[in-house]
């Protein structure tokens, strides 16, 4: 059975913490280098082709700006990254693809932007140019219930996306803790992975299809079948490629009939290694609860008030009978002490809150690394990333859970903070950042599970990928020739000069 179209009315990105300091400011730039010279002729043209177009400066430092936390820290001085010239807000295909045909031929940079939830810098414009904002584009245009498949625009908040098929029985299962901040396209373009993707997948699972937009102004269509033999599957191109191959107008998506049945539990482990063998003895026996997440002792303490345990939440969602027997499993590997339950229930209901971050950033200086370990090196991981972290001049607290568990592997998500003058931040960001990251890098683990790679991880990407490095950038060369696309990012080489870096001293108040 097919239901179409479902309208979804367009709203705007939320307020970032630290916006409304920027308001009847004109913003001065931190990053090296500048931006790229755009005339008054080349805006004359861009608002032929596009109806919404903003010169305005709060327009153009809302979107110098995104959840990046040393953003954050740059915004209570005055500073942001970079400005664009201008943002661009096409209400349909063809003005996506007209915006693009002229920046492409003028060698403009334009950067994709969904809801700007990114926390590594990653819509920022590092060279200037034309901010294309897709939140316009809202709204699912076919549900295709016997096929659980699903077409929604790329702009489409989360949340409204989430309520919509729920209306009608269905989920994506895609829960990211920003489900209220971001679109289905930067979930794409980030490779997201939801809270309850042990059960559902995370995008490169839940993307079928995608209809993008070349740099060049062409519309391009991957295949949306559940699987396929015929070449290489290039939706997956599009899947974490953050704006840099193409823009993502609309996407088809897996989706699940609504859960009718639910099961809990909660352990605690004397140490984080037994908690992680207990998952991954579960996981290895074919138990892929919807949650899975372990927190180590400071964590528990933190988010649960326990003393010296390693608290295990495992939660799941279907069918009765599916469920009963996954979680038999968890149960019986999971030799820790049973838990109380509603640790859970609490973990639910407080799973999407983003507030306090404000004072938080000024305050200790809060930030977030997520990496996937394999299970073998997952415990050398942890304990040498976060005494990495810890040994960085200015840190105070380095820990970390597990968010997301695989049959070889786990999701794991440092949490660290500290307490640097706010002039040295710039330092301690990239030093903390460079520790931790090269430490797992160094142990056998990945850059990203879910976040992406941004401005902060940019510089890291050699080192990660390897010979892998230069594929990504013949497919880059390939698709983007005049390398428009949110250039300075993925570590990609771009015409438009270095990659911009940021001072190790904070600049002060503008
Ligand atoms: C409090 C908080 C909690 C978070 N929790 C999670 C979480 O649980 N799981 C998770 O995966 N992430 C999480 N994130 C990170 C962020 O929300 C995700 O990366 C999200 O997918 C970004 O979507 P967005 O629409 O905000 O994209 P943006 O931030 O606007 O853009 C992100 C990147 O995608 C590109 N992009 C955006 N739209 C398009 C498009 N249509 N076509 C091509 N490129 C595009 C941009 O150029 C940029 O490179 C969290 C962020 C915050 C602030």
């Amino acid at each position: 059975m097919s239901r179409t179209p479902i309208a979804i009315a367009p709203r705007r990105p939320a307020e970032i913490p630290g916006e409304h300091g920027m308001k009847g400011i004109t913003p001065r730039e931190t990053l090296t280098g500048s931006a790229v010279a755009v005339g008054d002729a080349f805006i004359q043209s861009l608002e032929r082709v596009c109806a919404s177009v903003d010169v305005d400066d709060n327009s153009r430092t809302d979107y110098a700006r995104d959840w990046w936390p040393l953003g954050m820290v740059w915004a209570t001085t005055g500073h942001v990254a970079r400005m664009p010239a201008a943002v661009a807000r096409p209400k349909n295909v063809e003005e996506v693809a007209a915006v693009l045909r002229l920046a492409n031929d003028a060698g403009i940079p334009v950067t994709a932007a969904g809801g700007r939830s990114g926390v590594l810098g990653n819509s920022l414009p590092v060279f200037g140019g034309v901010v294309l904002d897709l939140t316009q584009l809202s709204g699912i245009t076919d549900l295709r219930t016997d096929d659980l498949s699903v077409d929604v625009m790329a702009g489409t908040f989360g949340d409204a996306f989430e309520d919509e098929l729920q209306k009608t029985g269905h989920t994506a299962g895609h829960w990211p803790q920003s489900m209220k901040l971001a679109t289905v396209g930067g979930w794409i373009a980030c490779s997201g992975a939801g809270q309850m993707s042990t059960r559902y997948g995370t995008m490169a699972d839940i993307t079928r299809g995608v209809t993008a937009v070349l740099a060049d102004g062409r519309v391009i269509e991957t295949s949306q079948f559940a699987h396929s033999a015929t070449g290489p599957d290039m939706t997956q191109l599009f899947v974490g490629s953050e704006g840099t191959l193409g823009v993502i107008v609309s996407a088809c998506l897996n989706i699940h009939k609504k859960a009718t049945y639910t099961e809990s539990g909660a352990w605690a482990f004397d140490s984080f290694d037994a908690g992680v063998d207990a998952i991954k003895r579960f996981s290895q026996r074919g138990a892929r609860p919807a949650v899975v997440r372990l927190y180590d002792a400071t964590e528990s303490r933190r988010n649960f008030d326990t003393k010296d345990q390693h608290i295990l939440l495992v939660h799941d969602e279907g069918d009765p009978e599916i469920v009963a027997g996954i979680m038999s499993v968890v149960r019986s590997e999971c030799d820790g002490k049973p838990s109380d339950k509603t640790l859970v229930e609490r973990w639910l209901s407080n799973r999407n809150s983003v507030h306090a971050l404000d004072e938080l950033i000024m305050d200790r200086a809060p930030d977030t690394m997520e990496i996937t370990a394999p299970w073998s090196q997952l415990p050398r991981i942890y304990h040498d990333a976060t005494a990495a972290m810890m040994a960085v001049d200015g840190t105070r607290t380095a820990t970390a859970h597990i968010s997301h568990a695989y049959p070889g592997s786990a999701g794991l998500y440092f949490m660290f903070g500290g307490r640097p003058e706010l002039e040295d931040r710039p330092r301690w960001y990239r030093d903390v950042w460079n520790a931790g990251a090269r430490s797992v890098l160094g142990n056998g683990g990945n850059l990203s599970h879910h976040h992406g790679i941004g401005l902060q991880r940019g510089r890291l990407m050699g080192e990660a990928l390897g010979s892998g490095m230069e594929m990504l950038q013949l497919v880059k060369d390939g698709l983007d020739p005049k390398g428009i696309l949110n250039p300075g990012k993925l570590g990609l080489k771009n015409p438009f000069g270095p990659t911009p870096e940021w001072a190790d001293k904070a600049a002060p108040k503008a």
